[in-house]
């Protein structure tokens, strides 16, 4: 039985009448930019999160440039941020002239190692962006803590975990701004590109509505150079329909997640991440070894809501590529998140040494890693599917 990496279809073609309905709506309004179903659907994401302001933006990557230019980021500084993520987050540090400064990650859940932030900031260095990769939340509290230590200005790149929590605080709501993404691979997928910046800072969201449009205000006078970074109204109106079923969408993911490492965890050669080991990667190789690990599978810190973007193992000793040759010969859908770290992508070449150095959990994670379908609308008979393979390729 195929298992795709991920079906759109599934999720969205249930919704047709009322997509339709939505549609019809605004094709009648005929108000494309900037339309009420905007306004709304902002409203309705300032209330899931608890931000104070939300503000529909083209992308999640432009939604992460526009936060950096409110926050006034300038050509030299320096801004931290993992080296193990999605390239837009370091892109939009690279396209104001500031420089990205990789920091390594941690190798139980992803995200960025706030001791290696914490040796690399320098006189130059003005925001950190903690990115929640694959839908778990980075440790915010002491990352808060550096960031305002040295006065950092914190950019949380929240574009695989709109919903997920960290302490029981909504991802995205805790540092000076929040990016969530709806590229249709996100977790609250959309119907083309799209994204939105959240806010507590009532300054710093009237800054970023006006850099939104041009810089202007009033209409035709700039103050500043900003740029078009508005979200369709017609987006926004397909979005609120799924808005809605959001909740359910997040269980489902969660259910699968949950069967997975069930399942997985009773195999020979698989095993949990044990979190003790956070802080010490000897000590983590160590247990690994003693229990002759080949898969260790994602784990989810007890103190994070984990909302399941992508269920992401780690294969050691060089078997990453075998099993995806065995998944792919099995026709189910697997990828590899991110094959590349950034501080060794090729137009990163001519940045200094020092903001490159001391990634090797990164380094080593790109090679390990692999990701497998875990979208909601999965079957039970395609989990076992799955772990059928997974067991097959084990044995
Ligand atoms: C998807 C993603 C982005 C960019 O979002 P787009 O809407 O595709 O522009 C940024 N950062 C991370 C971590 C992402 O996964």
């Amino acid at each position: 039985m195929p298992v795709p990496l991920l079906d759109v279809n599934a999720q969205n073609l249930p919704l047709e009448s009322e997509l339709q309905a939505a549609f019809t709506q605004v094709l009648n309004h005929g108000r494309f930019i900037m339309g009420p179903e905007m306004e709304s659907f902002e409203k309705e994401v300032a209330a899931m999160t608890g931000a104070k302001h939300a503000l529909a933006i083209s992308s999640g990557t432009d939604a992460l440039l526009l936060a950096l230019m409110a926050l006034g980021i300038q050509p030299g500084d320096e801004v931290l941020c993992p080296a193990f993520t999605f390239f837009a987050t370091a892109g939009a540090v690279s396209r104001l002239g500031a420089v990205p400064v990789f920091t390594d990650i941690c190798p139980i859940c992803f995200n960025l190692d706030v001791n290696d932030a914490r040796a690399k900031i320098t006189p130059k260095t003005k925001a950190i962006i903690p990115v929640h990769l694959f839908g778990q939340c980075a440790d915010m509290d002491p990352i808060l803590a550096l960031a305002q230590e040295h006065g950092l200005r914190v950019v949380e790149d929240a574009a695989q975990s709109i919903g997920a929590q960290y302490k029981g605080r909504q991802s995205g709501t805790l540092g000076d701004f929040g990016t969530y993404s709806f590229f249709p691979s996100k977790n609250l997928g959309g119907f083309g590109d799209g994204g939105m910046l959240v806010t507590n800072d009532d300054e710093l969201a009237e800054f970023a509505r006006v850099l939104r449009v041009h810089g202007s205000k009033p209409k035709y006078h700039h103050h500043y150079v900003g740029g078009n970074f508005r979200m369709d109204t017609l987006q926004c109106a397909l979005l609120s329909v799924k808005l809605k079923r959001y909740g359910q969408y997040t269980a489902d993911r969660q259910r699968n997640a949950a069967h997975y490492t069930a399942e997985l965890r009773k195999l020979n050669g698989i095993v949990e991440a044990d979190p003790a080991h956070c802080k010490c990667v000897t000590k983590q190789d160590q247990w690994l070894e003693s229990q002759q690990a080949r898969i260790v599978l994602p784990t989810a810190y007890a103190h994070n809501d984990h909302i399941w973007n992508q269920y992401t193992l780690r294969v050691l000793n060089g078997g990453r590529d075998s099993l995806k040759d065995h998944l792919t010969s099995r026709k189910i859908g697997c990828e590899v998140y991110y094959p590349i770290t950034l501080d060794q992508q090729g137009c990163f070449a001519d940045l200094p040494e020092a903001s490159r150095q001391g990634c090797s959990v990164s380094h080593r994670l790109a090679g390990e890693v692999i990701s497998i379908p875990i979208y909601g609308e999965l079957t039970e008979a395609q989990r076992v599917e799955v772990i059928d393979a997974i067991a097959q390729w084990l044995a």
